[in-house]
């Protein structure tokens, strides 16, 4: 026993005392962890190294890659210019947070989960249909900064300076020109909410997550540094392009007599501000996302490309798991043509091409390991449209 003014305390309690006062200091918001990532890399990665190394996982879609790469590049040397002691050091850099448009399974949330990966940095999607204001039913958008910090392992610095992708953003636009009017709780509402943390705010954020764990202590997170990328399909966006861009010809400010098509594959590439205000964003929002590019349709050359070319290609997945059974799968060219054929018709974009191909292999990797001997199996057009046998050849005797 160790004897105070008018307290004892035990040698036990000492050690359990003083273990928990280090632990305490091993906190790591007590601790500013510098990794290799996020200090540094910039001085590595040009905006084209990092457009190249998209480009190893996403097939076209080279506008949106541009945006994004200068985006990012620029973002980061923004969180580094606290070091600056150059003539525009009291410059302030603007956040640019980015906002991409295009059709569902274009590769929207793939450009922004793959950015992550090359920048080694902290990864989160959220869904912003999944959001409502704080006091309704749904989730909180704090819960976006716990799937973050989530993903950084509780690294609240690491957290700080990682990704966002809130998907589906137009699913929160004003629904009519008088919806400001009367109370919209899944829309504007849930604009004004992610506004705050889109410009940069402390946020409390309950590392679980919602208000199901009221007695959870909260973490304060900046948002000043992360980068949010939205995204939407922002389906009749073309419409409101297309009437625009038609007033304008006919105006007597008209430069040319352009007139748009609203079905137009490259419309989106004309989109401005304004048009996303009259689609139902709310202008502070709009503002908060100085950078906007859109994603083309897939062509049927990407889709090809799709199937075979980025590091992790479905084919290339699916002749994996064959190889570790010793055999060789093939796809010929008229079983390619098919696949893209059928993904087209679904119109989910390179979403539809898994679905196909899980379709075809579905009995064929139940039934294979029925049959004995076979060293390749070759899917040909006949098997995809109608699940026809594949082509097996068998093993070659050795001698
Ligand atoms: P969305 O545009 O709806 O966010 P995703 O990025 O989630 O679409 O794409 C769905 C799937 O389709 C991804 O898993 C990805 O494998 C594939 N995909 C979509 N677009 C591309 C692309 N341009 N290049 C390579 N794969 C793509």
């Amino acid at each position: 026993m160790v004897a105070g003014p008018d307290v004892y305390i035990c040698d036990q309690c000492i050690d359990d005392a003083s273990g928990i006062v280090d632990l305490d200091d091993r906190q790591p918001a007590a601790m500013p962890v510098e990794t290799p990532a996020s200090r540094g890399w910039q001085q590595r990665m040009s905006p084209v190294d990092i457009k190249a190394a998209l480009d190893e996982y996403v097939i076209g879609q080279d506008q949106a890659k541009k945006a994004l790469s200068v985006a990012v590049y620029n973002h980061y040397k923004r969180i580094n210019a606290i070091d600056d002691t150059s003539e525009f050091r009291d410059v302030e850099l603007e956040k640019s947070n980015i906002l991409l448009i295009g059709p569902t399974g274009t590769g929207k949330t793939l450009l922004a989960r793959t950015l992550a990966r090359i920048l080694d940095v902290p990864f989160s999607i959220s869904d912003a249909t999944a959001l409502t204001e704080a006091g309704y039913v749904g989730e909180d958008v704090e819960s976006i900064l716990a799937h973050l910090l989530h993903a950084a392992d509780f690294d609240v610095e690491r957290a700080q300076r990682g990704i966002i992708y809130i998907d589906e953003v137009d699913k929160v636009a004003r629904k009519a020109e008088n919806a400001s009017i009367t109370r919209d709780v899944s829309g504007e509402g849930v604009q004004q909410a992610l506004l705050k943390i889109l410009e940069g705010t402390v946020a409390s954020v309950p590392p679980k997550g919602g208000r199901k764990h009221p007695e959870q202590s909260l973490i304060n997170i900046d948002t000043s540094n992360i980068l949010f990328i939205c995204g939407g399909a922002f389906d009749g966006l073309n419409e409101v392009i297309a009437r625009r861009v038609s007033q304008n010809a006919i105006g007597f400010t008209a430069g040319s007599s352009q007139k748009m098509d609203k079905f137009d594959p490259s419309i989106f590439q004309h989109v401005e501000p304004d048009d996303l205000l009259r689609f139902g964003l709310i202008p502070e929002l709009v503002g908060r996302l100085p950078v906007v590019s859109a994603l083309d349709h897939l062509s049927e050359d990407a889709m090809r490309g799709i199937l075979r070319e980025p590091k992790n290609a479905l084919l290339k997945q699916y002749q994996k798991l064959f190889a570790m059974d010793g055999m060789e799968l093939h796809f010929n060219e008229g079983a390619i043509e098919a696949i893209v054929e059928k993904a087209k018709a679904l119109n989910t974009g390179a979403r539809g091409l898994r679905a196909v191909l899980e379709d075809t292999m579905l009995d064929i990797m139940f039934d294979i390991h029925s049959k004995s001997n076979i060293a390749r199996c070759i899917i040909t057009r006949e098997t995809v449209l109608s699940k026809a046998e594949p082509t097996f050849e068998p093993q070659r005797a050795t001698a």
